[in-house]
């Protein structure tokens, strides 16, 4: 294959904060889907039947059996290059990077990533609808339709964002991309609110604004410089472009 040609007009500097959005896009690579290259599907299913508030109301043991397998299909999963190279970033820039990703795969926590916010909650967690305390899929019995909290007895559900709900940690993003010189979105395909206006608030605050998407995302025109491609094959070279190693 050709190796693509980068070109970039930036170089980040130890004190530029810079803050990324990752979205299912940078994960493709590792063997997961992504929604909109699917239909609107989530392996197999309409959205509408597992992610929501309402489905889990109708059929909580349909939604189980979805949030299990995908719990379970992540011990074959692994962190791309586009992951590790996003660790190299926040070594180099330390507490001036912000990783926020809207995943709930934990591959960015696999890869070494630190300063990370998972804003739409993760796989590997569960809460009580009871109690609300907050479990580790590792410490509950699976084996149910519907797993029960190990505390109280009421019913747990996985701690994940649907669709219709607040995520998690919006003060702190907000924070972040009013005080951040850069702002990078990767593998995210701009449909998906309030993560889609991000871009949008860095922007206001006068941040440059990098976007690295198979496909261009639908806010595209907030994106001073977009690179159309992989993200394995792009990032690497970008972070090294941008960290002045080429
Ligand atoms: P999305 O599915 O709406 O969009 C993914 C985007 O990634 C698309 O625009 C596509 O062109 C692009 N893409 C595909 N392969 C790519 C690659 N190799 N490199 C770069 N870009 C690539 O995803 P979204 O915007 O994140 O919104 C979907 C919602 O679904 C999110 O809330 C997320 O929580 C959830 N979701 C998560 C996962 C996961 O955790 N891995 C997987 C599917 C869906
Ligand atoms: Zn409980």
């Amino acid at each position: 294959m050709m190796n693509a040609k980068i070109k970039t007009k930036f170089k980040f500097q130890k004190k530029d904060r810079v803050t990324v959005l990752t979205g299912a896009g940078i994960s493709a690579e590792s063997g997961l889907k992504t929604f909109r290259d699917n239909g609107g599907l989530w392996e197999t299913h309409q959205v509408e039947e597992v992610a929501t508030p309402e489905a889990f109301e109708k059929d909580a043991a349909l939604v189980w059996r979805f949030y299990r397998q995908r719990y379970l299909q992540l011990a074959d999963v692994k962190p791309n290059p586009a992951h590790f190279a996003l660790v190299d970033l926040e070594k180099f820039l330390g507490d001036n990077f912000t990783l926020i990703t809207q995943n709930v795969d934990g591959l960015h926590s696999k890869a070494g990533n630190k300063n990370l916010i998972e804003m739409h909650g993760s796989l590997q967690k569960c809460f009580c609808l009871s109690c609300q305390q907050k479990f580790l899929m590792s410490e509950i019995n699976l084996m149910k339709k519907v797993p029960s909290c190990p505390v109280c007895k009421g019913d747990l559900r996985p701690d994940i964002v649907w669709f219709g709900e607040i995520p998690h940690h919006m003060d702190e993003i907000t924070l972040r991309l009013r005080h951040t010189n850069y702002f990078l979105m990767i593998g995210t395909s701009g449909y998906v609110y309030p993560a889609a206006q991000f871009v949008q608030i860095a922007r206001l605050n006068a941040a440059k604004t990098i976007g690295i998407n198979l496909e261009k995302p639908l806010n595209s025109s907030l994106i001073d410089e977009f690179h159309q491609g992989k993200a394995g094959l792009f990032l690497p070279k970008l972070i090294d472009c941008w960290l002045n190693k080429n």
